[in-house]
């Protein structure tokens, strides 16, 4: 579809949808069908020759609508919006953002190849590259947050199995610290183990930037990853996934998808073009807030440390550096850490009004957790220490809510931890 001169925010109200075809319904209807009528045989054989790939298309012919589970007007509308966010060719969309990632490493990995990955990721992804890739013979090297390309280099060197590198898979900022990877000098990495037979990809989960913040795609990344169910649904309401990249690429992860059954369904998708009407709108609310509150946390007397990205200054500088040229906004995820440990963490937590104690994040409402026990509890322990995961850290994902309202909430729940004072009081005999 040829793309209006229009901005993203203009389009998601009406870009991919015909009126006519739906009784002139304004909205895109939920399309809650497992099959489509062909007009005629001879119809029905040319939607499947493209389906299949057993001829190439006319000009102007379209891929035809034959079964829910190759394809579906409320998805297919759903990614041609999606795709104006990130400026991708293509987009498919998935019932979580683990099939997403999960389909992704399938399609792209194979027995023997190596997979280069950045470390802390998402805990689902975590065990899905630790645990089932090694099923299937796929090796895997993590790096750490804060090493610079040139150790990773040496770290991809040491393995022994450089000439193996398929993939660069990277999550940035990481979750919870907001630690930042530069991924134009990734790709760079990634483009030196390339050779004419074989493209080493780099694939970027955007989950907490994206799609209005980060547009990884721009800095060279070959593909975008989402869990939809964050930022993008933005209601806590529905579980989804998406990946973006050239046509090439998101054919062939679509054609794995078609045979692995683990495309969204018509109500998914019809919820998230819903929720893409107000993505902007909710997410400039949600950093906005999410500013205004880093800087309360920022001089509390309870509070240790901040991690937010619009706190970073030139003195910081690779992660300044890298936050200048990467990123559009700092978001509306924040970590702290609070003077203690877990103890002093629980009672902040605890005694939250309005927050609401529940993982997940980029959702309306905010949302506080404590990573060491909750999102995180699965890595390693050593591991979680050298990543920053310590018992004092807090996240909160910062909602639409008044400002006011939200720093109201954090006061009072702050002044119910006092232990730390206590503890920290030197004995006197
Ligand atoms: C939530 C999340 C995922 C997993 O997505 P689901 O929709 O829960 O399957 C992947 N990556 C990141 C960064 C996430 O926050």
């Amino acid at each position: 579809m040829k793309k209006p001169p229009f901005s993203p925010e203009s389009l998601m109200m009406s870009y991919g949808y015909k009126p006519e075809l739906s009784e002139g319904a304004i909205k895109c209807p939920i399309f809650q069908t497992s099959t489509f009528v062909f007009k005629n045989a001879e119809e029905g054989k040319a939607f499947f020759e493209l389906a299949y790939g057993l001829r190439e298309a006319d000009k102007d012919e379209q891929p035809g609508l034959i079964y829910s589970r190759l394809n579906n007007p409320d998805l297919e509308i759903l990614e041609e919006r999606l795709s104006l966010w990130d400026g991708a060719e293509s987009c498919a969309v998935f019932e979580s953002g683990m099939s997403a990632i999960s389909s992704v490493l399938f399609e792209f990995l194979e027995p023997g190849d190596l997979l280069l990955y950045s470390n802390p990721v998402y805990g689902g992804t975590d065990h899905f590259i630790k645990h089932v890739l090694k099923k299937f013979g796929i090796h895997t090297l993590g790096f750490k947050p804060g090493q610079s390309v040139e150790e990773i280099r040496q770290l991809v060197e040491a393995s022994g199995m450089a000439d193996r590198l398929a993939m660069v898979y990277l999550e940035t900022p990481a979750n919870p610290t907001n630690a930042l990877i530069d991924i134009r000098a990734c790709k760079e990495l990634a483009n030196s183990y390339s050779n004419p037979k074989k493209q080493v990809l780099t694939a970027v989960d955007n989950t907490y930037l994206g799609p209005l913040w980060q547009h990884p795609l721009k800095q060279g990344a070959d593909l975008v990853l989402y869990s939809a169910t964050k930022y993008i649904g933005g209601h806590s309401d529905v579980i989804a996934g998406a990946c973006l990249g050239s046509k090439e690429l998101i054919t062939r992860l679509k054609t794995l998808r078609t045979f692995l059954g683990n495309m969204a369904g018509p109500w998914t998708g019809w919820l998230l073009l819903r929720s893409l009407e107000t993505l902007k709108v909710r997410m400039e609310q949600q950093a906005r807030n999410a500013q205004e509150l880093a800087d309360f946390l920022r001089d509390q007397e309870a509070v240790e440390k901040v991690y937010f990205l619009g706190h970073l200054k030139p003195e910081d500088g690779e992660q300044y550096r890298i936050f200048q040229n990467q990123c559009l906004s700092p978001g509306a995820m924040i970590a702290f850490l609070i003077k203690g440990g877990e103890k002093e963490a629980f009672a902040f937590l605890n005694h939250l009004k309005l927050f609401k104690l529940a993982v997940s994040l980029g959702s309306t409402e905010s949302l506080a957790q404590h990573p060491a026990s909750m999102t995180h509890a699965g890595v390693d322990p050593a591991e979680r220490m050298e990543f920053g995961i310590s018992d004092n850290l807090i996240r909160l994902s910062i909602g639409v809510e008044k400002a006011e309202d939200l720093i109201w909430d954090i006061r009072q729940a702050l002044s119910h931890v006092n232990s730390w004072k206590e503890e920290a009081v030197p004995s006197l005999v």
